[in-house]
């Protein structure tokens, strides 16, 4: 069931017994699913993502990871609202698109792809724009890796009292965080990514006294976060459209994988180990890391091409060959490719793929 890794910002890897999860089909009116499973997961995402799950609620939202940065910025963000979207990278630059489409007030901070995000920038903006209601960043940019520093940026949004939004997709039950203490207002992130489950649906975790008050603002109903989330309130799990019963089924079976790990923490501690392997072993062979070190996420990482003629197609299917999918860059200002560390990966997976890399006798320079 596994032809190779996938070393990729997601989908993942999953493990075996996640993907035997969706071998049996479920009834969407059903205790077994709602009260069994959709409820279950919704209180666990609450209780993974803060220290105070009683003043954050869940809801659950079909499509891929951008159906619900859609969602919630189109369900909280009013007409008179003014929203700060915070860029340093294609996710950031992506709520702007979304922003646009909705015709919402928006403000674009852009920072280089190749830097993390400046607090004090933040700071200094919002001092220049009271205007601003809403700042939304993402917490780690999976266009190069960068680990923005939600807990400085999440101190200067909220020393001025504005609604924080934050993209945490690819860092989300990889990398620990507590909503209450940062003082994180709305948090999206999908199925794919650090949670190690299947496509198909993503979550946003809200302050629940402030979804409470988005009634009547969305402008898409598939996309109304509020609907969704009172249909699953009141309905005890139930989705208001088909859900993706077998993903979901899925992902109860990766969070129970993510607990026997260690929770986030014993997650983290992989992922950081899988990612010192991975650059040592690269560095060794004469890679060189886009990023410097203090601003890198144990997520993915992005390297330089070793040298002018680098074909990186060739490597590629060298390296499918051998059992590794990687992935290519996204940045304009420099080529490289990029190799991830998250999903159902391990320390051992990494000293192969520097051996197998190793065996390709890569020109450097
Ligand atoms: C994966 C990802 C998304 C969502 O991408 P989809 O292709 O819609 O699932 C959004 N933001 C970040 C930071 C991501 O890594």
């Amino acid at each position: 069931m596994r032809p190779y890794l996938l070393l990729t910002p997601g989908p993942l890897t999953t493990s075996e017994t996640v993907k035997e999860a969706m071998m049996s089909d479920w009834c969407t009116w059903d205790e077994d699913y709602n009260i069994g499973i959709v409820e279950v997961i919704r209180k666990q995402l609450v209780e993974l993502a803060t220290s105070r799950p009683e003043e954050y609620t869940s809801v659950l939202m079909q499509g891929s990871g951008t159906f619900c940065v859609e969602a919630a910025l189109g369900s909280a963000i009013r007409p008179d609202d003014h929203l700060l979207v915070v860029a340093n990278g294609a996710y950031g630059k992506r709520m702007g698109v979304i922003a646009g489409y909705y015709h919402l007030n928006c403000h674009v901070m852009q920072f280089d792809e190749t830097q993390a995000v400046d607090p004090k920038e933040i700071d200094g903006y919002l001092n220049a724009h009271p205007e601003v209601t809403h700042v939304s960043v993402v917490h780690c940019e999976t266009t190069t890796g960068v680990l923005n520093p939600l807990a400085e940026i999440a101190g200067a949004v909220k020393s001025h009292g504005k609604v924080l939004i934050v993209d945490a997709m690819s860092s989300f039950g990889g990398v620990p965080v507590d909503m209450a203490a940062l003082g994180i207002d709305f948090l999206i992130s999908s199925a794919n990514k650090c949670i190690q489950g299947v496509p198909g649906f993503g979550f946003v975790i809200a302050r629940r006294s402030l979804l409470e008050q988005c009634k009547g603002v969305a402008r898409s109903l598939s996309l109304d976060l509020y609907d969704q989330w009172e249909t699953m309130e009141k309905g005890h799990g139930k989705w208001r459209f088909t859900s993706p019963t077998h993903v979901v089924r899925a992902f109860m079976q990766a969070m129970k994988e993510l607990q026997i790990e260690g929770g986030v923490e014993a997650r983290h501690a992989r992922y950081c180990e899988n990612h010192r392997i991975l650059v040592e072993g690269m560095r060794s062979l004469g890679f060189k890391t886009l990023l410097p070190d203090n601003e890198q996420s144990p997520v993915i990482t992005s390297f330089y091409y070793p040298s002018a003629d680098f074909d990186f197609k060739a490597f590629y299917y060298a390296l499918k060959s051998k059992g590794f999918v990687i992935y290519p860059g996204k940045i304009s200002q420099a080529d490289t490719f990029r190799i991830g560390n998250i999903g159902d990966v391990f320390p051992a997976d990494f000293i192969r793929l520097i051996e197998a890399v190793r065996e390709l006798n890569i020109k450097i320079g």
